[in-house]
């Protein structure tokens, strides 16, 4: 090892000699047979190499030997792979894959993992295989698949070598996924671990700054940028970027003072970051944009001119010095810089527009025609309605003109095919240089002499030409008229102003039609029938980006190279990107960002480019939209990815002699090109086989990968917010073997005392071996549940919700009846009349009842918007949409119960009104209901749900409490058979009574209850609530949808589209909640309620004492582990305590919990003795009676009997705890730590042993 230089010594994993040997022994065995062998030393250093030194190989110097051993062990193993036909073992192709990955051979590596991954059954065990794949999809952008790997190292190994590396990435990938809670979440331990990683902590600072900025949390992100200026030894580069995004964060955000006190601010952070490097072409850009703004017209084009002397041509740029250039009167230099944008790009909406509006301006309505087209066909472009009733304006209007009368005009501008072909660039080039020299002679009037323009141009820039971000703005801001600032109004009055004028200009009918809002958008019918329109228009219509544009109508730029510029056009982004630590001499800029063109407000365009060595793409980060979720866009750019182009085109095997036989590329499957018919023959098919399932739908796209143009456009088309596609690129799709069973099921008879497995566990710390099987047995990664299978036929979508009615008192106390609702096939049970059965007092939660009890208590509320009826849309009431507007804030019972109130007496006067009206308009009936039907959904009206109301505090709400002890034992809040009842404390809203008061439209997004408990929800009234229902086996779909959407199934807000769910086959229950009802929602339901009139709700959780319950509360606490969220039932600390207390006598119930038990037994036991022959103290603490579970307050998870406690919080006796994987990131030998010992090991024995199944007799506990 120590040959390969001090990078690699750093940086050296502790392979154990077994495993060294072992690929020693392989490599040596198979390699005596005439091709090129490897010495014994080579097989030594070789053994020690994978995937945990990416990033950490340096190839100079002293690691080029490194890069020609790596050489030629992928040459050895490939000859010896070919020469054995591919029968070799499957360790062999994992070391090729950490070769070819350690070489950066993305392809190859790739190959060789999935050749390990279809023959290795438990190669989840792999952590390093794991780790090397994931950083592949990482290289890939293929992050769906990235993230699903990385999580799974963590999972089967906590305390991986690179666990910070994978934050770190993880951090990034949710970042562009817009999930931004678990970005931060992993950012965060990212930058507390101390292990060595790719990024600097100022660079991880960074990226929780910009975070924020995406989030637009300004000033959460200016006081972390602020305070980043301040750290000592701040990277040059990062503090350039740290003043750029500041800058420009001041230029667009109101968060100084008065416009000009920030745009001066703007334009000195500008500056600093250009003093600190001046070479930004992105900071030149911006500082451009700020003295247009404040009308330094000349200082805004010497800026330009540096943008695009210091960094590459950007289409930001030169779409605005168009905008500058048309604001200056100049037409034609102004299409000029568009049409340099937009052959730059060819999908820059924003160029596109303001080119069809200078269009039109000139009078060139169908130029401008195209233009508008082109623009709605960007997918970048947020305003496509707006587009297209513009466009359909001014077809309308060249269909009213007299034939010819446009031909024979004279144009001021040449039409955009002419413009096209003009040679654009370099006069305006040299354009700009005259400028400088005009301006240096004192001179104002320099734009004028350097027209370049042929034509006549005469000013003709119509004021009364609305552009369609304007009339976006104008409509935003109508809608909000009572909630604007004053420099929003003033804006306001501006749009207004300019709306009526070009009202007078006869635009009336066409725009105001829109303004009400079609939403029926025609199929744009096309007047254009030159060949360019049509061309040009499907060339950028094609896939996004793969611009097919006529070879005649355009200069050969690859347009693809420009995606980037593209994508970060599409919703004001930033850029990032790295600095490569392994080549210091390369000044490359942390963020060399391209924003987007005038009327963004977060501006910002993040492309993650190069992490370390090893990113390739540039990454456009997108940024939420104004309209959240609708036009976020996080793509996959593989520009400037040959290989995975070839990979794509199915030309990989072009590469023999690269030193890939052919051989090797034939058991590939990701390599298949689509001559090669040898799927189903080749090993490959492995991966098909693994899962021979008619369940694994997703197989297909292991074949869709043989048709080159479908993967293609996938990855063009579709990028990362259809994260489902991206399966089509990746191939291990490591969700396709069965999913695995967390809780094994096995005889009672196998579980050994408590002795026994300790014992066990002893042996296992001293020789790594041991004869017990359970007790090696590692948890492989849980999975989604794929979609049931066969699915069911549509006309059974639509089930009829399991309901019980009840008249009577001793109906409610039916044994049966607990064990209908607990009855895994019905997903929801309701049961209706309890109340009135039950006489059940239920004033006592009455808002007048409430008011009068506790007024001061807390609220949460959560504003939404009023949607129509079971439909979620976008707030501009575009499309339907997943994403759930619910944002959180506080108020008292009294000021909710106040706007109760208020919201039911507006209505029934709005009920009046529209009686009177109605009668007053009852001739006009039939025209009225027809425009209704056709009118756009939104703006929506706002409402607020009064949610989460805790109910907990027995003295405040005696009443209330006492009066439901009157409901039967299986749905109260406390009793002997609820699991809940036995975790020992309080967990609010679970096992404490929540109130939620409720106007119409209310809605309590989609959800599973926390660790799958089952919970019961009884409506006060007056109102009803509507409930959606999908069973459990189901919610693997509903994570898939959320995906596919950019949603965290377990932490967005999100509201099924009923027709998605229709297509994918998934049954929802219906139904309506009267007043009076409880409805009982088993384990694991998903479910999602909307309050249809005014209402109050109660509720809680149980956990019946039932097999199905406990295994899907196990199994979503090793989901909730998996995906870094906290589980809010301690489960390992319930299960103790379900031993300790209950008679469990249902078999496999006990046989569960008596393995989890076993389990935990071996992990303290394990933990305790390797921190004891570490030298580690253990120190007594004991435990107090209700003392509640612990969780690491780092990354969440539950910390059962040896806490962590760092020496500090020890003293202080705030015993703040960790689990041991975070202590050691913190503090790699626990120097800093306490280790505190909450139960003593014969104590969980005892109960342990004592933990027997009893007689079946005592099963009905309730
Ligand atoms: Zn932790």
């Amino acid at each position: 090892m120590k040959s390969f230089g001090v990078s690699l010594a750093t940086a050296a994993v502790d392979l154990s000699d077994e495993e060294k040997k072992m690929a020693a022994r392989k490599a040596s065995g198979e390699g005596d047979e005439g091709s090129p062998s490897l010495t014994a030393e080579e097989r030594e250093v070789l053994g020690g190499l994978d995937s945990r030194l990416f990033g950490f190989v340096s190839f100079h110097e002293d690691g080029a030997r490194t890069k020609t051993l790596l050489g030629k062990a992928v040459r050895c193993y490939e000859s010896l792979i070919l020469k054995a036909e591919g029968k070799v073992e499957s360790d062999f192709f994992c070391q090729l894959g950490h070769f070819n990955l350690l070489l950066e051979d993305y392809s190859k590596a790739l190959s060789a993992y999935q050749r390990y991954y279809s023959l290795q059954a438990d190669y989840w065990k792999n952590a390093a295989f794991l780790y090397g794949l994931g950083l592949v999809y990482f290289y890939y952008n293929a992050f769906h698949w990235a993230i699903k790997a990385f999580q799974d190292v963590l999972y089967v190994d906590p305390s991986f070598c690179r666990a910070k590396e994978i934050h770190l990435r993880l951090g990034l990938m949710f970042k562009v996924n817009t999930d931004y809670d678990s970005s931060l979440k992993h950012f965060q331990l990212a930058l507390i671990d101390c292990n060595p990683c790719t990024l600097s902590s100022a660079e991880i600072q960074f990226h929780i700054a910009h975070l924020y900025e995406t989030q637009r949390k300004y000033h959460s992100a200016k006081q972390a940028y602020e305070q980043l200026l301040q750290t000592e030894n701040l990277p040059a580069q990062v503090k350039a970027t740290v003043l750029q995004q500041l800058g420009w964060m001041h230029h667009n955000m109101d968060l100084v003072g008065d416009k000009a006190t920030q745009e001066s601010y703007a334009i000195q952070y500008l500056q600093k970051s250009l003093e600190t490097d001046p070479n930004s072409g992105q900071s030149w850009y911006f500082l451009g944009r700020c003295y247009s703004s404040i009308g330094k017209v000349q200082d805004a084009f010497i800026s330009y001119r540096q943008s695009i002397d210091k960094s590459e041509a950007s289409a930001d740029t030169w779409c605005s010095i168009g905008v500058l250039y048309q604001q200056q009167n100049q037409p034609m230099d102004a299409l000029q810089a568009y049409i340099c944008a937009v052959q730059l790009d060819h999908g820059h909406a924003a160029a596109w527009m303001d080119l069809g509006t200078l269009y039109e301006s000139c009078n060139q309505p169908q130029d401008a025609i195209k233009c508008y087209l082109n623009a709605t066909r960007s997918k970048s472009c947020s305003n496509t309605s707006i587009l297209a009733a513009r466009i359909k304006f001014l077809q309308a209007q060249l269909c009213n003109l007299p034939q010819g009368s446009l031909q024979n005009k004279t144009k001021l501008l040449p039409s955009i095919e002419e413009a096209w072909s003009l040679p654009i660039p370099a006069e305006l080039t040299s354009r700009q240089g005259a400028m400088n020299t005009a301006q240096q002679n004192g001179s104002d009037n320099w734009n004028s002499s350097q027209t370049v323009s042929h034509h006549p141009v005469q000013q003709e820039v119509h004021s009364w030409c609305l552009t369609p971000q304007k009339l976006q703005h104008l409509e935003q801001l109508r809608a909000n008229r009572d909630n604007l600032n004053p420099s929003q109004k003033l804006v306001l009055e501006q749009l207004e102003s300019q709306f009526v004028l070009m009202q007078q200009q006869g635009l009336h009918k066409g725009q105001s039609s829109h303004l009400a809002g079609p939403n029926d958008e025609q199929p744009l019918f096309s007047t254009g029938t030159s060949q360019y329109h049509q061309a040009a228009s499907t060339g950028i219509q094609n896939q996004n980006g793969r611009c097919t544009l006529p070879s005649n109508s355009l200069p050969q730029r690859d347009a693809v190279n420009h995606l980037s510029s593209h994508i970060a056009t599409s919703g004001g982004q930033q850029g990032v990107t790295f600095t490569k630590e392994s080549e210091p001499s390369r000044n490359r800029p942390l963020v060399p960002e391209t924003s987007r063109h005038a009327g963004d407000t977060s501006n910002s365009c993040a492309d993650v480019k190069r992490l370390s060595n090893h990113v390739h793409q540039v990454m456009a980060d997108a940024v939420s939209s104004p309209n959240h979720g609708d036009s976020i866009s996080p793509n996959l750019l593989f520009a400037d990815n040959p290989q995975l182009s070839a990979l794509l085109i199915g030309k990989a095997n072009d590469n023999v002699g690269t030193g890939t036989c052919d051989k090797v590329n034939n058991i590939h499957p990701a390599i298949h090109t689509k001559t090669d018919n040898s799927v189903a023959s080749s090993p490959s098919s492995a991966i098909s086989t693994a899962t021979p399932s008619p369940k694994s739908t997703e197989q297909i796209s292991v074949t869709s990968l043989n048709s080159p143009h479908s993967g293609l456009h996938t990855i063009n088309g579709e990028g990362l917010d259809n994260s489902q596609n991206s399966a089509k690129v990746d191939l291990p799709l490591l969700s396709h073997k069965s999913t695995p069973q967390i809780i094994p099921s096995m005889s009672v008879s196998i579980y050994p005392s408590s002795t026994e497995v300790l014992k066990t566990c002893r042996n296992l710390g001293k020789n790594g071996l041991s004869n017990s099987r359970i007790l090696l047995d590692k948890c492989p990664p849980p999975r989604p549940p794929t979609s049931p299978y066969p699915p069911l036929p549509k006309d059974k979508l639509n089930p009829p919700t399991p309901s019980i009615y009840l008249e009577n008192k001793r109906d409610a106390f039916f044994p049966p009846l607990h064990q209908f609702c607990t009855n895994p096939k019905n997903p929801v049970t309701v049961i209706r009349g309890l109340a009135g059965a039950l006489k059940l007092d239920l004033g006592l939660f009455s808002t007048k009842t409430l008011v009068e009890a506790n007024n001061e208590h807390m609220v949460e509320v959560r504003t939404q918007l009023l949607q129509p009826a079971d439909e979620n849309w976008d707030p501009t009431g575009t499309k339907k949409i997943w994403r759930c507007e619910s944002n959180s804030s506080h108020t008292t019972i009294a000021k909710y119960a106040q706007y109760q109130a208020s919201s039911f007496q507006e209505s029934l006067r709005e009920e009046n009104e529209k009686r009177t009206q109605h009668k007053d308009h009852s001739d006009n009936e039939s025209t009225s209901s027809d425009n209704s039907g056709r009118r756009r959904k939104g703006p929506f009206k706002t409402i607020k749900f009064g949610t989460n109301i805790d109910l907990s505090d027995n003295k405040k709400w005696k009443l209330q409490l006492h009066e439901l002890t009157k409901l039967p034992a299986f749905v109260r809040v406390i009793s002997a058979g609820n699991l809940l009842s036995h975790v020992g404390h309080t967990i609010l809203g679970m096992n404490t009574v929540q109130l939620h008061m409720k106007v119409p439209g209310s809605r309590t997004p989609g959800h599973q209850e926390n660790n799958n408990f089952c919970s019961v929800n009884i409506n006060i009234g007056p109102g009803d609530c509507e409930w959606f229902v999908v069973p459990e086996d189901y919610w693997g779909v509903l994570n898939d949808f959320c995906e596919k959407n950019n949603l965290n199934f377990l932490m967005s807000s999100w509201w099924p589209n009923l027709e998605d769910l229709y297509e994918a086959n998934v049954p929802v229950y219906r139904f309506i909640q009267r007043p009076g009802d409880l409805v009982w929602i088993n384990a694991g339901t998903v479910h999602w309620v909307q309050a249809i009139g005014w209402c109050n709700n109660i509720a809680w959780n149980v956990g019946p004492l039932t097999a199905c319950q406990y295994k899907l509360a196990v199994e979503r606490y090793e989901w909730n582990k998996l995906q870094s969220v906290k589980s809010v039932v301690p489960m390992i600390h319930l299960s103790w305590n379900i031993a300790r207390n209950i008679k469990v006598s249902d078999p496999k119930l006990f046989e569960m919990i008596k393995y989890c038990l076993l389990k935990i037994l071996k992990q303290c036991q394990t933990l305790k003795e390797a921190l004891l022959s570490a030298g580690k103290e253990v120190v007594w603490h004991g435990r107090t009676n209700e003392e509640p579970a612990h969780y690491c307050s780092i990354c969440e998870v539950e910390v059962f009997n040896l806490l962590f406690v760092s020496n500090e919080s020890n003293i202080q006796k705030t015993y703040i705890v960790h689990c041991q994987d975070c202590a050691r990131k913190t503090s790699g030998n626990l120097e800093n730590f306490v280790v505190l010992e909450q139960y003593k090991m014969e104590d969980l024995m005892q109960v342990y042993d004592q933990f027997t199944l009893a007689p079946s007799l005592s099963t009905t506990s309730s």
